[in-house]
């Protein structure tokens, strides 16, 4: 079945972490085949009973916190604080999943409204069976649960392909579950590079994909959901906006706009990647930001870039800002592969690369605005719309901003607090990706609702 495997390697060493299989996609049928038949099990024994079987699972994860950051570690190479806490809000949402599931999706009358017609009617949300999680390298723990808890939680079984950079983590992660739920393949993970996933989201026996990557790839899982009309979840990549307005707190500001760039080497996809500060605070908050940036070192406060890739990209994008705007920190000496030290370039056109690609990486482009208006004209200008930031003490205008930016999501005074959050959705709109995961829209997306409607 499966002979070929792969090593995954520590980006900051080039050890060799574990070795996996490569799943044909002949191997890729068969653990389908085994989640159909899971599926139909795990949907029988009812909420109350799956309830009970998530909560022990985040209790053995848990238990098993410390081992799994160290692989998280290893296999990205991001500090051991760092992976804890990804495990930590990857737990927390499993919590609120486990908890939630029965209330938001359990059967319910509905007001039908229908003057002369005596018709009671029904809503329930009703699992789909099998669904299929690929996921990211970047949070290879917090990432993918934020679908397959919610994908559980609603009674399906889940067949994950984790990224071929960090696949210890996402077997790990299943295997814990088969201690709290032995009977049945309920969660079970295919592993490999190349044709993997691709089989896997052609699959028709999948009836959902939940992908997390970039948006050139997300294209192509659609097309190989197409052939059987299988819907996706997409979760691409970001560009997201940091805004600062006249009155806001600058040196909060500072520390949030560094924290929301920097933390995981900037390889978040709700990671800070453009700021736009107002005219009148620009000097005073580039102060605040340059006296700060210098206190921050690869290798020390983050780790590595995980993708060898991934630099090539970043590099190029420092080389491009730095050429037409005005470094600040940092600047194409900060690529020490497989670590990039921070960067910060002022005034690069808006039309470049650094401006309008994903960089993924700990650099930020910044730029002085006239007015409030214009940073959101600005921030909103981008293909991308995942997240955003809008930082200002008057309230009222600050959440003006908030609802006017053109993202799924937008945080006041800090920076990505929303994906912490279980009970808010997470998603964004254009070139970012569609539909949503985590919170009570996040459990809606994997089921189907049934309606029935009754003549009395
Ligand atoms: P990627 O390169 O876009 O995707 C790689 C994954 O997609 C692999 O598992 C691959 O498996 C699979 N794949 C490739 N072609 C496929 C096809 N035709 N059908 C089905 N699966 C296919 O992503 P990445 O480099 O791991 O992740 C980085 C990106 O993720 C960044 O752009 C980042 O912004 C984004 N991201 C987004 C979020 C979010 O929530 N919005 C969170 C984290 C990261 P095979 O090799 O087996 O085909």
């Amino acid at each position: 079945m499966t002979t070929l495997t792969f090593d995954s390697l520590n980006p900051a060493t080039g050890e060799i972490v574990g070795s996996h299989p490569k799943h044909t996609p002949d191997a890729v049928h068969e653990v389908v085949g085994r989640a159909e038949e899971a599926a139909r099990w795990w949907a029988a024994i009812g909420p109350d009973e799956r309830k009970r079987r998530l909560l022990d699972y985040k209790a053995i994860i848990t238990q098993n916190l410390k081992d799994l950051a160290r692989l998280v570690h290893e296999e990205t190479g991001k500090p051991v604080g760092d992976a804890t806490l990804e495990i930590v809000l990857a737990i927390t949402h499993l919590d609120w999943a486990a908890r939630n599931a029965y209330k938001v999706l359990r059967r319910r009358r509905v007001s039908t409204g229908m003057i002369g017609l005596n018709l009671a009617a029904t809503l329930e949300y009703l699992p789909l069976g099998v669904v299929g999680v690929i996921g990211p390298w970047n949070y290879p723990a917090f990432t993918p649960m934020g679908s397959i808890a919610y994908a559980l939680a609603a009674g399906n079984a889940v067949v994950f392909k984790p990224s071929e950079f960090t696949p210890g983590t996402g077997v790990r992660l299943a295997e814990l579950f088969a201690v709290a739920v032995p009977e049945q393949p309920v969660f079970q993970t295919v592993t490999g590079l190349g044709e993997t996933g691709a089989a896997l989201a052609g699959d028709p026996r999948v009836k959902k994909v939940a992908f997390t990557g970039s948006t050139a790839t997300a294209k192509r899982v659609m097309a190989a959901c197409a052939e059987n009309l299988t819907p996706i979840v997409a979760e691409c990549g970001g560009k997201d906006a940091f805004i600062v307005d006249a009155d806001a707190d600058l040196a909060k500001a500072a520390d949030a706009c560094l924290w929301g760039a920097m933390s995981n080497a900037g390889q978040t996809c709700a990671g800070v990647e453009r700021v736009y500060v107002v005219e009148e605070v620009y000097e005073s908050f580039m102060r605040e930001l340059s006296d700060r940036v210098t206190k921050v070192k690869a290798g020390e406060n983050y780790g590595p870039i995980t993708m060898p890739g991934q630099v090539d990209i970043i590099k190029r994008h420092i080389d491009d800002a730095a050429k037409s705007g005005k470094v600040v920190a940092g600047g194409p000496g900060s690529v020490r592969a497989p670590y990039v030290d921070p960067v910060i370039v002022e005034d690069v056109p808006e039309d470049s690369p650094a401006v309008r690609e994903e960089t993924f990486g700990p650099t930020i482009t910044v730029r002085r605005t006239r007015d409030a208006q214009e940073a959101l004209e600005l921030a909103n200008a981008s293909a991308y719309g995942l997240g955003g930031t809008v930082f200002s003490r008057n309230a009222r205008r600050a959440m003006q901003l908030a609802r006017a930016m053109r993202t799924g999501m937008t945080a006041i005074n800090s920076v990505i607090s929303f994906a912490g959050v279980p009970a808010l959705p997470f998603g964004g709109v254009g070139d970012s990706g569609f539909g949503r995961i985590h919170g009570a829209d996040g459990l809606r997306e994997f089921t189907r609702p049934k309606a029935i409607s009754r003549q009395r």
